[in-house]
């Protein structure tokens, strides 16, 4: 399975600027205060997927520039660009600019159409089924279908506690014999 290497954020709701995210791990975990841009990163990842305005919290595109909520956008243009390290090891890069409400798709800096653009994500399995949430293809209602000790196995297994369930277990015994 492949993974999201790094997010490059130029003027996309709260990120002003140019702002690279990254580079990730397999598990990642995205901290921050009230208000500090965490689902606005999540947004970030659906809008570069493709998403409408609508499933990114806001009424227009062209609100997604920086400073549009308040009517003062700092800059024509808004850019997330995402880079995807694929099965055998290769650097894949999509990038969304968007201007006013037109939005322009690009795969490897070459300018596609939304319908090509879509093709290439499906292509590394990834399909954007609701906001903040990556669906990969076939997985869905394998989930769907799992127990509750199955999805809670899978949730170890992609948060790797699994490894330290050994460690865990070990150092509790001894705390519990003290
Ligand atoms: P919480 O912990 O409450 O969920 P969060 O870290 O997820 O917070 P976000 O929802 O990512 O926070 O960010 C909210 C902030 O983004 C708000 O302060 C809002 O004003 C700001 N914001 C949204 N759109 C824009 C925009 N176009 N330009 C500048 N700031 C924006
Ligand atoms: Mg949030």
């Amino acid at each position: 399975m492949g993974y999201l290497k790094q997010l490059d954020i130029e003027n996309f709701k709260s990120w002003r600027g140019k702002h690279t995210i990254g580079p990730f791990k397999r598990f990642n975990c995205i901290i921050g205060t009230n208000g500090s841009g965490k689902s606005n990163i999540m947004d970030a990842l659906g809008f570069v997927m493709g998403e409408r305005a609508s499933s990114l919290r806001v009424r227009h595109t062209r609100d997604l520039i920086h400073g549009a909520h308040i009517g003062k956008p700092v800059a024509n243009t808004a850019t997330v660009k995402i880079r995807f390290c694929n099965d055998t090891g290769e650097e894949i890069i999509y990038s969304r600019t968007i201007s006013g409400e037109f939005s322009e798709y690009r795969v490897n800096g070459k300018q596609v159409t939304l319908a090509k653009y879509t093709e290439e994500l499906q292509k590394i399995g990834i399909i954007v089924k609701t906001r903040n949430c990556l669906v990969f293809q076939g997985a869905v209602e394998s989930i769907a279908m799992m127990n509750a000790k199955e999805r809670t196995k899978m949730f170890e297994r992609i948060s790797r506690s699994m490894e330290l369930a050994y460690e865990y277990d070990t150092k509790l015994a001894a705390l519990q014999k003290a």
